[in-house]
Parts: C-alpha cells; structure tokens; sequence
C-alpha cells in the first residue's frame, strides 16, 4: 500500500515540474525499466542531431557564460605532450587521441565549434577550439552520477548511468509508509554556500513553490534541558557548575593556544586543544564517541579542522553570563521539498535530462582497451565513477595490488535512519533536529522533527520524527529494538511513545567516512592513482570527500568542465579538482 501511494505521489509530481529545458528540446530518459521514450537508437541519434545549435541553456542555470569558459586548447603530439606516469597510461593516451583524429577525419565523431589556425585535420600542432560527441559510462546513480549525467546530456554526449538499484538517489533517497515521507539516510536539508548550486537544486524541486523554507532551530538535549546549539553559545543554559568547567577548560585552552601550543593530531586531543576540557566532557567527547563508534583518539583530527568556526571568547563570555549569542550562521535558512522528501530534487535532476539511466544494473566489469573502455562488455570513451570505491573496485581490472590493499581499509561509518509517524495531540515544537549525546538517551545521535520540514511530510494530524544510529557493520535492527529505541526516546523526553502510529527503518552501509588515523596518506594515494590512470572518479563516497550533496553537484561541475576539454582535445581524462 505504501508502495502505490509513493508511485502515486512520484506521478502526481511528474506533471508539476518546470524544467530548466524546454521539453519539446531535449531528448527524454531513456531507461531499461521502461521509464520515459524507450526509442531506438536511430530515433535518439536524430533528436540528437536536430539539437545541434540548439544548445539548452545550461550555463544560465549555473551563472557562467559558456564562451567566457571554453579555452583555446593545443593539442600536443604525442611526443611532446605532458610526462605520462606510465608506459601503459601513454600507450594508451597516444592510441585514444589517434583514433579520435581519425574518428573525426572519417567523420564519425561529430565535430563542433570547430575554429582551425591550421588546416584541419592536422590537429597535432593546431590551436582549435571544437567539442567531440562522446559515449560516457558514469557509474553510480545517487546525485553525482544523475546530475554529471543531466550535464552531459545537455552537450549532446552519450550519458549513461549504470545504477545497481531499483531506483536512482543512493544516500538522497526518501519513502512514503502510510502517508508518512522520510528520507532513507538521515534528514537532509537544501542549503548551500554557493547560490548558483542552491538555485540549481531549488530548480529541480520545482522552483520556489516547490520547496518548503525553514528558520533553523537546533538544540542539544542536556541531561533535563534543551540547549541551543551550537553548544558553546548555549553554555548559560547549562548548570552553573558545568558553567564554570566549560569556561574554566575553555579560557586554558585559549591561553595554551596563545603560547604555541601546537594541534593536535589526533580528534581526541584536538578536541581538548581547541574547546578546553569542560566542553569535551559535557558536549564534545560523548557525542562525538556516539557518533564515530570509537576512541577518538584512534581517529585524526585534520578533518574537523576546517570546519569548526572558532567562536570569539567574548561571545561565549556573553553566553555564559546569560547574554544570547546566535553562534555562526552556517545553514540559518534550509529548504526542503514540500513533497517526497529529499529525492524529490533527484527525481528533477533525472527528469527531462537525456541520459541513459539504467536501474537494476550493477557494475561488474570495467576495462580499458586501446581504443577506450568497456564497462560490463559495452565499449565507452569515458569512464567516470560515482559509487563506493570499495564497492567498485572489484570489478575494476588495472588496479595495482597496492591501491586494492588500501581500497579495502576504507571502511565506512553505517548510518540507519528510523522513522517514528506520530499521533499529535499539540503541534510539534518548532525544532529542526536535536543532538542525543549521552548514552543514557539511547543509540540515537540525532533526532529530526521532520513533520517541522514539509507540513507534507505527514497527514494531517500527524507529525514524525526521524532517528539516526551509527554503527560500524555490527548493528541489525529488528521490530524489538525499533521499540527500545522509541522507549529511549521517550525516557529522554523527546515524544511519547504512546502516540507512534508508524515504523520504518532503512540501514545505509556507506554513510560516513571513517577518519582514521591513516585515512588521508591511504586516500591520497588512492586519488593519485584514480587521477592519472584514464578513470574519473568523484562522489562521497567515490572520491571519499565529506560532501554533502551540494558540494557533489559542484563537483559534477568540473568533470563536466574537464569533460569539455577532453571533448575538445582528444586528451585523456587527467582530473584536477579545486
Ligand atoms: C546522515 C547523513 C545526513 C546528510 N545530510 C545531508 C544534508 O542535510 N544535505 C545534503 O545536501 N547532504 C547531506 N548528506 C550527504 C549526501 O547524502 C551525500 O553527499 C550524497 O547523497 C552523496 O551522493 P553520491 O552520488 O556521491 O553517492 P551515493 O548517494 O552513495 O551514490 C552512489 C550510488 O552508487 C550506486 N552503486 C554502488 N555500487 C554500484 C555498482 N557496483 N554498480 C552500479 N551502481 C552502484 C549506489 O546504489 C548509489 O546509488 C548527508 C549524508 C548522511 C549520511
């Protein structure tokens, strides 16, 4: 029954989307499970052709003038091109960029805007500025495959997205179970830095009507209180003993800072470096030991690094003194989609986009020829993977036993997300979600009122909730411990479990990176390979960054740039990501 409804409510929103592109001008998804224009071959090459000079308008979606971009490009001969790192990978290079000349002199690699300073097809010494159409296997249909897919489409290549599920979103999916919408890992909300990739996912929601906005409130469940987060500008809400440890710890570390004192490697002692000893143990540690599954000190500090803001002593001073302090501004304003949870935005990155998505199609061959690759036996020009590396990596053949080695010590963090569908008998206060330190509370990390996210994310009269628990592959719940958690909650004064209606659960193996200790030497490694080898590979878990979805759309914008230039050049692919 939750099944229909959810394909219901997924048909429902087919009508309502406006997309970037017109839809009389762009091809439609052509998928193997029967989804969307299921022509031939014959019929997509022509809409293909008709589109030539009609370019859809992907560069206003992103703010950039597309001839501000394109460069100039030399094309070195093989000879005097850039030092390759292996006699494979330059054989290899020479053949791909001989047979694209050829290709183009027979004519069977279409040749765009192309402007020649020397007769063509000399192209070895010439300066010409031309796009080539290319057949490009993307791996991996969560958000970084389907939206490089939706780019290149929009250039006339031929995308491909191979997706081992039945459904394309990966860590952004979302499920309906009796009229109630949660998302499948964890609440994700719409926020972004850069406003060109916020309007680009607002767009895919359907526009500003299609979202949901939010003022973020965040707290921290302390023991009996509520305290605003983040915790350092909630610290006056605290007891005044714990008051006067976190300012106490946090006025040394301050000082020992002043007197060079160095950071710390590892997270433990950074956390005791940078927030003093009162607010690791009241706040930091045990959060952070839920959240992980581990000794901090085993894990590196480098990470966190940047992303912690440093509060002013003064405002925390202000704080502790009862004086309110807004802390930083980071996510202030989120949006979400006010229908079908968080996938909704990949639902409109796949519609009206061209590519080739093919669900139920897992990877399980990858090579390179002489003259490109083939992927599960099909030839391509290009690879790109999206997908877990350790989940990708066997059926990659050409990687050095070294890096395989190093591939399977990337273990991830699971996450599993828990729905809790509510009877209301008052609204929902007006929080966004909760941080659960202790483990008196229970397993659960963070708690999200997700009913506060999109009033449709429940039916009327109803509100729901939204647990997460980490773990390290040893967790497997059932109905019983569903329940315990509920109990926990309760205990912890979060709902009462008297009025859960609905349950539901999803486990998600590659949720969070695990930052330990070796993780960056093995990870740069891992790239430095990736990158020279001919493959792309970028996504959460393909590049193994700590993206958030965002910022894997930024990313599928500059393969899209580097794909660009491969089309223009013949070149391998040799990534360089800012
Ligand atoms: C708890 C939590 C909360 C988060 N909150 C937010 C948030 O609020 N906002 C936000 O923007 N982001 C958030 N994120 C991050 C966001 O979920 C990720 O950045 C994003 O979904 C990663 O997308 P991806 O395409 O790189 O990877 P994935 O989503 O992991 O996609 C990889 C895809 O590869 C497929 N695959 C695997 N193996 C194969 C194979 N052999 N063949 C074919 N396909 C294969 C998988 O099925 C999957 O679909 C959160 C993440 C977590 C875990």
């Amino acid at each position: 029954m939750a099944e229909a409804r959810e394909k219901k409510d997924h048909d429902s929103r087919n009508h309502r989307y406006s997309s970037t592109y017109p839809v009389d001008h762009r091809p439609q998804c052509k998928g193997r499970d029967g989804t969307g224009d299921a022509g031939g071959d014959s019929q997509q090459a022509e809409s293909r052709r008709q589109l030539l000079g009609r370019h859809p308008p992907i560069d206003r979606v992103f703010g950039q003038k597309r001839h501000q971009r394109r460069q100039h490009i030399r094309i070195h001969s093989h000879r005097e091109g850039p030092q390759r790192e292996s006699a494979d990978g330059e054989e290899l290079a020479g053949a791909r960029q001989s047979r694209f000349r050829q290709d183009v002199q027979d004519g069977k690699i279409l040749v765009r805007h192309c402007r020649l300073t020397r007769p063509f097809p000399d192209a070895s010494t010439s300066t010409i500025e031309r796009e080539a159409r290319l057949k490009i296997a993307i791996l991996g249909g969560g958000i970084s495959g389907v939206t490089l897919g939706r780019l290149l489409a929009a250039d006339n290549h031929d995308a491909v997205v191979f997706e081992k599920s039945d459904r394309a979103g990966g860590l952004c999916k979302s499920r309906v179970v009796d009229g109630f919408t949660y998302d499948e890992a964890g609440g994700h909300i719409i926020y972004s830095k850069d406003t060109d990739v916020l309007n680009w996912q607002i767009e895919r929601c359907g526009g500003p009507e299609g979202v949901h906005k939010t003022v973020r409130q965040t707290r921290i469940r302390w023991h009996d209180r509520y305290v605003p987060y983040p915790f350092e500008n909630g610290v006056g809400h605290l007891t005044k003993e714990a008051i006067v440890e976190c300012m106490d710890g946090y006025i040394e570390a301050h000082v020992q800072r002043r007197l060079g004192q160095t950071c710390p490697k590892n997270f433990k002692d950074w956390i005791d470096w940078r927030m003093g000893s009162g607010f690791a143990k009241h706040f930091m540690v045990p959060y952070n030991e839920k959240i992980w599954c581990c000794d901090l000190s085993t894990m590196a500090s480098e990470w966190v690094a940047g992303r912690v803001p440093e509060a002013p002593v003064t405002d925390i001073l202000k704080s502790a003194v009862g004086m309110q302090t807004d802390g930083y501004s980071h996510q202030s304003i989120f949006y979400f989609p006010l229908e079908g949870g968080f996938e909704t935005m990949v639902r409109g990155t796949i519609e009206n986009s061209g590519f080739d998505l093919r669900l139920n199609s897992p990877v399980e061959s990858v090579a390179q020829t002489k003259d490109g690759f083939t992927v599960n036996g099909e030839s391509f020009d290009l690879v790109v993977n999206t997908a877990p590396l350790p989940l990708i990596e066997p059926a990659i053949e050409g990687i050095p036993a070294e890096i395989r080695g190093m591939i399977h010590k990337l273990e991830p963090i699971s996450v599993i997300s828990i729905l809790f569908g509510m009877k209301l008998n008052e609204p929902m206060p007006d929080y966004s979600w909760i941080y659960l330190p202790f483990p008196e509370q229970g397993p659960a990390n963070r708690v999200t009122f997700f009913s506060n996210y999109s009033p449709r994310n429940a039916p009327d009269g109803h509100g729901s909730f939204m647990a997460e628990v980490t773990h390290r592959g040893d967790l497997r719940p059932d109905a019983q411990w569903v329940k315990d958690l509920g109990a926990s909650l309760g205990k912890a004064g979060v709902l009462d479990p008297k009025d859960i209606v609905t349950t539901d659960w999803t486990d998600n193996r590659f949720a969070y990176i695990d930052q330990n200790l070796g993780f960056a030497e093995r990870i740069e490694k891992v790239r430095a390979w990736f990158d020279q080898s001919g493959y792309i590979t970028f996504g959460r878990f393909g590049r193994y960054e700590y993206h958030n979805s965002d910022q894997c759309i930024m990313r599928a914008r500059e393969v899209h740039e580097h794909i660009r230039e491969i089309a223009a050049s013949g070149q391998p692919a040799r990534p360089t990501f800012t």
